[in-house]
């Protein structure tokens, strides 16, 4: 008997035998016009993608990476600038900043919120710095107030990295919508992910989405009229309708995570977890991860893999402290919030469709942990 992964971290669209059959007709009826890149389909998606971000202007790009690299280009950000960005992200915020030749300042998490703030990003601000990169990690808003009133002040551009909170809201409006530019990833296991990879950069700067639409195709329009210098990095038609199906579907789902998540919240009381913060008064979380903490991690985490349990760690090691940026930092912890927190946290399973039986067997090894011996501690 396999025990493994009897509960996954995230479910992918196969186990929904309807919403299944129903992208396999959509994919099959866009093959056969024979449109695989850009037209109608890509057309489509970026207008519904745009209208449901309450955003002026969709571009619809090859990945969450590319919305980054070509939202700085289209900047004009690079060589001798400098970008701040979290400790605590997928690497890809800081790596977009690298590639466009600029240098990522590493801000701290701070320890309420487990995300940047005002205060944080102040400290890593130098007189070289352009733009602060935002990341609603995790699917929780960020204190934008303060960070847009600061980016305002200093002459900075906000860029939201939203790739793990498609749809939350701050203060009434979509992520993404707060500062010059937002960017999407579209990767499967994101909240609305393709059939492989894909991006959005959402902007209310006219200006700015037409730079990005250039660079995204070799800078072209019309057809062998190279406008500017670009590359390839658009978002194929099958992956546009496949997130144009989805796409309608998209509240419901991040609803459906907030349920399990509340439900989550509730299992672990009383146990040695520390469920993760939940949204201030202005923001909101639409639970890409559920990130709990525990003293006594690994020990859990060995529980629940026995159990068949799946979980993850977002992040082990803090972009400042791998290997890719530690040079950066010259050997001295420029964020330890971020570095304290990546040896307590745990990914549990989350995803729209889990039942409460799951919720409660995840509840089960929490309090499992919570009376062994040292109480779980190690
Ligand atoms: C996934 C992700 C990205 C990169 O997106 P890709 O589509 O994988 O290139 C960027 N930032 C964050 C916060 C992410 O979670």
């Amino acid at each position: 008997m396999t025990l493994a992964l009897e509960i996954p971290l995230t479910e992918m669209d196969h186990r929904d035998a309807g919403l299944f059959r129903e992208l396999l007709d959509a994919v099959a009826t866009l093959a056969a016009t024979g449109e695989f890149t850009g037209g109608e389909a890509v057309e489509r998606f970026e207008h519904d993608f745009a209208s449901w971000c309450e955003a002026r202007h969709a571009v619809a790009v090859s990945s969450g990476t590319d919305a980054l690299i070509l939202t700085l280009r289209a900047l004009g950000i690079g060589p001798g600038d400098e970008v701040v960005v979290p400790a605590n992200s997928f690497i890809a915020t800081a790596e977009a900043v690298s590639l466009v030749g600029a240098r990522p300042s590493f801000a701290d998490v701070d320890l309420a919120s487990q995300l940047v703030t005002a205060e944080t990003v102040e400290r890593a601000l130098s007189p070289a710095t352009r733009c602060v990169i935002a990341v609603h990690l995790f699917g929780r808003t960020v204190d934008l107030r303060s960070i847009a009133q600061l980016a305002h002040e200093r002459n900075l551009f906000l860029v939201e990295d939203a790739a793990q909170a498609h749809g939350a809201r701050y203060r009434q409006d979509r992520v993404g919508t707060h500062g010059i530019a937002g960017t999407f990833s579209f990767y499967p296991a994101k909240n609305l992910g393709a059939w492989g990879d894909g991006g959005a950069v959402v902007t209310a700067d006219a200006r700015l989405a037409e730079r990005v639409r250039l660079m995204r195709s070799h800078g072209e329009r019309p057809r062998y009229h190279h406008r500017i210098v670009g590359t390839t990095a658009r978002l194929d038609a099958i992956q546009a309708t496949v997130l144009s199906v989805k796409l309608a579907r998209l509240d419901s789902w991040n609803e459906g995570r907030r349920r399990v998540a509340a439900e989550l919240r509730e299992a672990l009381r009383g146990t040695p977890l520390l469920p993760p913060p939940p949204p201030d008064a202005d923001g909101d979380h639409v639970y890409h991860q559920f990130v709990a903490r525990c003293a006594a991690r690994d020990t859990l985490r060995g529980l629940l893999a026995e159990r068949g349990i799946a979980t993850g760690i977002h992040y082990p090691i803090p972009i400042h402290r791998s290997e890719a940026y530690d040079d950066l930092s010259a050997g001295n912890d420029v964020a330890p919030c971020a570095t304290a927190l990546a040896r307590q946290i745990i990914s549990l399973p989350i995803f729209p469709g889990m039942s409460p039986e799951q919720v409660r067997r995840i509840g089960d090894v929490a309090r499992e942990l919570g009376e062994l011996p040292v109480g779980g501690r190690k």
